[in-house]
């Protein structure tokens, strides 16, 4: 695990500083923690999720610790602007997969390291629809949540403001609502995305909802276009929990411990948490105490956390007396478009995300399935795009370095389309091993019915639009992305892992926070929603404040909203937005 030239933090003043891109250095010495310290809480996972409720925990004064697997990136230092060499971001550990339609493990699902998959999406921010809260309800499929959206809908508004998204001032679907920071300029991919949609008479937002700045901001520089998203934005110009949240964190006090790899959560005879067991940077066994724990560790390494954490009480894993832990995994469908034109796309002249449809989001009843799909914009580089035309044409040797020399006249689509929550798709864990010894997971995934015809009727209508925008050629490659689920949220202990504020229904001093509680997933992009959750599940521990430590009352009490724990200088920023 322990890389020596990457991802060690550099406290100011001992040589040279931390950095987070050009401009931005870590602004403070980080503060640590002795194991003997009972700290507040201890926090598994700081990407998406663990970034968020880091520096609120932090902001509002409590002792936490975030560990991550990964390194804690200096950014100058460790990464470069170079496709294959941005391959360490991702968690490449091995996993196991299976079912009749398994997902592809290893790149395109999560990170490891501070900033988590942050540091390597799109960055593509489109909030859930209202309907996404109650598809059961309406369309008798997947469950509802425990919460409706506009429970949500103001720490959407939040995180747009903090990491900011830039987005239309009018985006139509959905609660129709604007973004406070404008839109970004069309590269050929998105061009291509307007042309085809306008042709069919389709809606279509160009510019965004993304979470990239095109203007500079304090000490972040604006994008200069460059399309190195999915490879980490060393410029800094791409929100990332990194960026954005967790130097906030470490000026408030935090510690975060990196390549620090948590393998159980230990359960007290009192039915509480008291801490965790982890492998330090040199591979050592280690203990933490604290006095509540959460886990933010991806829709996989959650459930496997969890499920490792098995003890008298909980045989069959921690948390999971409901047999639901692991159960309910989702990714979404993901098949990739691409059409090659006459004229130069120039996919990399762009980021990859910043143009799409929702027309096609709600269920219709004149489909013969429910739900919908968006269609998105996606920028490969010459890496990737190689790999898609394998799949897609069976490109091989001279005809995979001539298609790969075309690379400039092709456009990606990406059609991202919902599939239905199911019992049977899930994690487990493996009699395997990983390096630590720690058992691995076991992934099954199946699509059923409604999957399939949605997949069939979100792909062709892909390719309508790629042939409208002046195509001479369509191929396609089936793909997932985006992994949630697994830990779901719901009011029923005995069909759901945690509340609606992320506590367990079993432990109360134990929570989960991150892409695992989303009982459904729509067919947006999960990040924001995955970060409003957590400013939410934040705001709910500091108003609970010490009772979560000591008592077991469970208040379902909501909170009004806290601006002052944003970062500095991220709230009331921007122009009033269309609500
Ligand atoms: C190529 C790509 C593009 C994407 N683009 C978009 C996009 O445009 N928009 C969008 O909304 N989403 C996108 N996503 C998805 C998004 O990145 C994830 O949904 C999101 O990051 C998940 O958040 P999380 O908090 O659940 O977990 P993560 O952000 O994955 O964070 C989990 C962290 O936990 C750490 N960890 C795991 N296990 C342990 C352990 N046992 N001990 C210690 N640490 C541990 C990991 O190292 C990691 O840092 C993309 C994903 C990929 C792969
Ligand atoms: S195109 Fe992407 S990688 Fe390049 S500066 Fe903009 S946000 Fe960063």
């Amino acid at each position: 695990m322990k890389s020596p030239l990457l991802g060690a933090f550099q406290q100011p003043g001992n040589g040279p500083p931390h950095m987070l891109g050009p401009m931005q250095r870590m602004p403070a010495p980080m503060r640590r923690f002795t194991e003997h310290d009972e700290i507040d809480y201890v926090i598994v996972g700081v990407g998406a999720a663990g970034g968020v409720l880091l520096q609120r925990l932090a902001r509002a004064g409590f002792n936490v610790i975030g560990f991550d697997a990964g390194p804690f990136w200096d950014t100058e230092r460790d990464w470069v602007s170079d496709e294959k060499g941005s391959h360490k971001l991702y968690w490449t550990n091995k996993r196991i997969t299976g079912g009749k339609h398994p997902l592809a493990l290893g790149a395109n699902n999560s990170g490891q390291g501070v900033g988590g998959g942050t540091v390597h999406w799109a960055s593509f921010t489109p909030r859930l629809h209202p309907s996404d809260f109650h598809t059961y309800s309406l369309d008798g499929v997947g469950v509802d949540w425990p919460i409706q959206y506009d429970v949500l809908k103001p720490y959407y508004e939040l995180l747009e403001l903090e990491l900011p998204v830039s987005g239309p001032s009018h985006f139509p679907w959905g609660h129709p609502h604007g973004y406070p920071y404008g839109p970004h300029p069309m590269g050929g991919v998105g061009n291509a995305l307007i042309k085809g949609c306008v042709a069919l008479g389709i809606g279509v937002s160009s510019g965004g909802p993304v979470a990239i700045l095109n203007g500079s901001r304090a000490d972040r520089p604006h994008c200069i276009y460059r399309g190195f998203c999915i490879q980490g934005c060393k410029v800094g110009a791409k929100a990332s929990t990194l960026v954005t949240h967790v130097p906030d964190a470490i000026r408030s006090g935090a510690e975060i411990r990196p390549q620090s790899m948590v393998s159980r959560i230990e359960l007290g005879a009192n039915g509480r948490v008291t801490g965790v067991h982890y492998f330090d940077s040199d591979g050592n066994r280690r203990f933490q105490k604290a006095k509540a724990v959460i886990v933010s560790a991806y829709s996989i390494e959650t459930p496997r956390l969890l499920l490792n954490s098995a003890c008298p009480g909980f045989e069959n894993g921690l948390a999971n007396s409901s047999g639901t832990v692991g159960r309910y995994l989702m990714a979404q469908a993901g098949n990739v478009i691409l059409g090659r034109f006459e004229e130069l796309v120039r996919m990399y002249k762009a980021p990859p995300a910043h143009a799409l449809t929702e027309h096609f989001y709600e269920t219709d009843p004149k489909r013969d399935f429910a739900r919908g799909f968006a269609i998105q914009t996606v920028g490969p580089l010459p890496l990737a795009f190689g790999k898609q035309m394998m799949t897609a044409k069976g490109a091989w040797g001279w005809g995979l370095r001539s298609i790969m020399m075309d690379y400039n006249h092709w456009a990606d689509f990406g059609f991202l389309g919902e599939i239905l929550p199911n019992a049977e798709n899930r994690v487990e864990v493996a009699e395997e091993k990983d390096n630590f010894g720690i058992p691995i997971a076991k992934v099954t995934f199946n699509l059923f019915d409604n999957d399939k015809k949605l997949i069939d009727f979100g792909k062709k209508k892909t390719m309508d639009v790629m042939w409208a925008a002046g195509a001479q050629e369509v191929v396609q490659e089936a793909r997932y992305a985006h992994l949630v689920g697994a830990a779901r949220m719901g009011s029923d202990p005995r069909t759901s892992v945690v509340d609606q504020f992320g506590r367990t229904h079993d432990i109360p001093n134990l929570f989960v926070c991150d892409g695992s509680v989303l009982p459904t997933q729509g067919s947006a992009n999960p990040g924001l929603t995955i970060m409003a959750l957590a400013a939410r599940t934040a705001n709910y521990l500091i108003k609970q404040g010490a009772e979560i430590f000591s008592s077991d009352k469970r208040s379902m009490e909501t909170s009004a909203i806290r601006y002052d724990l944003s970062p500095p200088d991220t709230w009331g920023h921007g122009m009033p937005r269309l609500k």
